[in-house]
């Protein structure tokens, strides 16, 4: 059928977008991958990937151009800033943050117009931070450093 294919790319387009829309994690094009590869055992990694690209090409999902190894993607099109962990590579978001906080002084100090901004903060997340507080207030020696 001349159709097939097609089809078969808007659905793997559609199952792609809706895992992620059903994850709050940011997850990466691999771990993406794992999750449509249930649902769709023959979707390679490099298709997960392309889709991903497309719908944020689109703007109907984000990709993270953070820190971290690998780019993370956010079924969540509004703008929203995030938070990682340092320790666990996790990223949640940062809600009721005013767009503005930060754009008006720049714009101010620097005489530029700002179009817009990329703000990451980096923290220890809630499981990491009660991994290394067993009741200790000893603080592990990678924890003085948040320089890098
Ligand atoms: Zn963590
Ligand atoms: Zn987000």
């Amino acid at each position: 059928m001349a159709t097939g294919k097609a089809q078969r790319n808007t659905r793997q387009r559609q199952v792609v977008l809706e895992e992620l829309k059903k994850l709050t994690s940011h997850p990466t094009a691999a771990d993406l991958y794992e999750i449509a590869r249930a649902r769709m055992p023959k979707i390679s990694l490099g298709t997960v990937y392309r889709n991903l690209e497309l719908l944020a090409e689109n703007g109907v999902i984000q990709k993270l151009e953070i820190g971290g190894s690998e780019a993370r993607f956010d079924g969540n099109p509004e703008r929203h800033y995030h938070v990682r962990c340092a320790r666990c590579e996790r990223v949640d978001d940062v809600h009721d943050l005013p767009g503005g906080f930060v754009k008006r002084p720049v714009k101010h100090l620097s005489g530029y117009e700002i179009l817009g901004l990329r703000l990451e903060f980096i923290g220890i997340c809630p499981e990491c931070r009660k991994r290394s507080e067993p009741g200790s207030d000893e603080v592990a020696p990678h924890e003085r450093d948040h320089t890098r």
